[in-house]
């Protein structure tokens, strides 16, 4: 029994057209022959994997395959077709475009995830990174002739670097242009393959970079590096590296952009007395100067304390919410003295200048400015 193609794909069952096509070309890409010449399951995977995209791009096969499972797509006649295909290089073609390619290949871009902590974003840092990527060959330097041996004119396209061929594809037999499966669209063929790399030219290795990430970076944000994913085939450009940066949570903070915002525990007796008070920032600490008279949920500023901006370099603020803690569990002594304070209080005291709800509207309208 066929793998569910949703399993296979590795997508939702709610998985838009767009996200399936997205999953197919990531795991296309994964197998094909020139990153994964060491794994001898990749063809059977890519068949795999065209099979559950064949069924899951097409809205009727899709509603069939949800309502009735690959039986019903069975006993409605339909049979994967991939059969006719002669490697798996041919059926990478017929999904990629391989008609519209006349020259040799760009190399695939490839992404890399890191984790940093908010002091790295708020100050920058370089992380090092190592990952899998098709690479030049060393000891041919890319053009796949055993070192001291001749390249000569490709037999099989007579040095065009191109063929006619009939292809197979789900939509019905194509003619096409693909590009020479002998010499990879080079026109030429080394007389020896080079031992390395079997005349590929490229071979898959580990690569290792230094990566500067720039200060104020946020969660989520790629960093693209030109030129660092995948090896092209001889003559064209390689693909990108995107380090895809995840800013872990810092307890203390909560992040809004260059804006962190903190909570500060104060009593309610010292919330009424005012004080100066240390806040924790990224760097250390910081002192804010509490009012006398303090309402809970009164938002202080600490300028210049938030994360830099990644454009300009310019600091947000620190914003300080006083979280006023009525006290518990009082004392005798202590529930005395409050019953004093509270028999003194007048209106005078307890009259507020500004509603809750205005109070609420200006700690949200500060944070956006
Ligand atoms: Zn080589
Ligand atoms: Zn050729």
């Amino acid at each position: 029994m066929p793998r569910d193609p949703y399993e296979v794909l590795g997508v939702g069952r709610d998985a838009s057209e767009q996200q399936i096509k997205k999953a197919f070309r990531g795991l296309a890409r994964e197998l094909h022959p020139d990153v994964n010449a060491h794994d001898p399951d990749a063809e059977k995977k890519f068949k795999e994997a065209a099979e559950a995209y064949e069924i899951l791009s097409d809205d009727e096969r899709r509603a069939t395959f949800d309502r009735y499972g690959h039986d019903g797509l069975r006993s409605g006649g339909y049979a994967p077709n991939f059969d006719g295909f002669g490697s798996i290089n041919d059926l990478f073609n017929a999904f990629f475009g391989g008609a519209a390619r006349s020259g040799p290949a760009q190399g695939g871009d490839i992404g890399v995830a890191v984790e940093i902590e908010l002091i790295e974003a708020a100050n920058g840092v370089k992380v090092h990174v190592s990952y899998d990527a098709v690479t030049r060959c060393g000891r041919c330097h890319g053009n796949g002739a055993e070192p001291g041996t001749p390249i000569e004119t490709c037999d099989r396209c007579g040095g065009a670097g191109q063929l006619q061929s009939a292809t197979r594809t789900p939509f019905g037999q194509m003619m096409r242009t693909v590009v020479c499966d002998a010499c990879h669209g080079d026109g030429r063929v080394p007389s020896e393959p080079c031992g390395e790399c079997r005349g590929r030219g490229r071979l898959a290795a580990l690569k290792e970079l230094d990566v500067d990430i720039p200060a104020g970076i946020d969660d989520g944000q790629r960093i693209r590096l030109t030129g660092h994913g995948h090896e092209g085939e001889s003559g064209a450009a390689p693909g990108d590296l995107y380090v895809i940066v995840g800013v872990r949570e810092d307890e203390r903070f909560v992040r809004e952009g260059e804006t962190l915002i903190t909570a500060l525990d104060v009593s309610a007796p010292l919330a009424a007395l005012g004080a100066t008070l240390e806040v924790p920032t990224l760097e250390g600490t910081a002192s804010i100067e509490l009012a006398a008279g303090t309402q809970p949920g009164e938002v202080l500023s600490v300028k210049g304390a938030g994360m830099p901006s990644l454009r300009r370099g310019r600091h947000g603020d620190l914003r300080v919410v006083v979280n006023v803690i009525v006290p518990r569990r009082l004392t005798a002594e202590q529930r005395e003295l409050l019953e004093q304070l509270n028999d003194s209080l007048s209106d005078e005291n307890l009259r507020s200048q500004e509603s809750m709800f205005a109070k609420l509207k200006r700690a949200l309208g500060s944070q956006a400015a």
